[in-house]
């Protein structure tokens, strides 16, 4: 799902770039990563935390040209289709993998 990965990027964010939430009353941002962390299957949010110590903030990355921007490893092409309506994980490193294209439309 989609939206999954919305609330994930989401919660990278408020993470991994307080800079976007600066001036944000912290008790909000709490809360909204909680509500994130909800939407967010239990299988999906434990690959995240495994790879977020491995990786820190590189545990989830934006797709460059159809390449995976931690490991450099080009994608196959099928991995481009699939974003499109589904969560994808680098072969290679196994990060996880998402196409802002894709998803701004479902942005909060
Ligand atoms: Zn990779």
């Amino acid at each position: 799902m989609l939206s999954e990965i919305v609330a994930l990027v989401r919660l990278h964010e408020i993470e991994f770039a307080p800079s976007n939430n600066a001036g944000q009353d912290r008790e909000r941002l709490r809360l909204e990563m909680e509500r994130c962390r909800s939407e967010i299957s239990p299988a999906l949010l434990a690959r995240y935390e495994r790879l977020k110590e491995r990786y820190a903030a590189a545990a989830l990355v934006e797709v460059e040209d159809g390449i995976c921007p931690g490991c450099r490893v080009v994608l196959p092409k099928t991995a481009a289709k699939r974003l499109k309506d589904e969560i994808v994980f680098c072969d290679h490193c196994g990060r996880i993998l998402y196409d802002s294209d894709h998803i701004y439309h479902l942005h909060y």
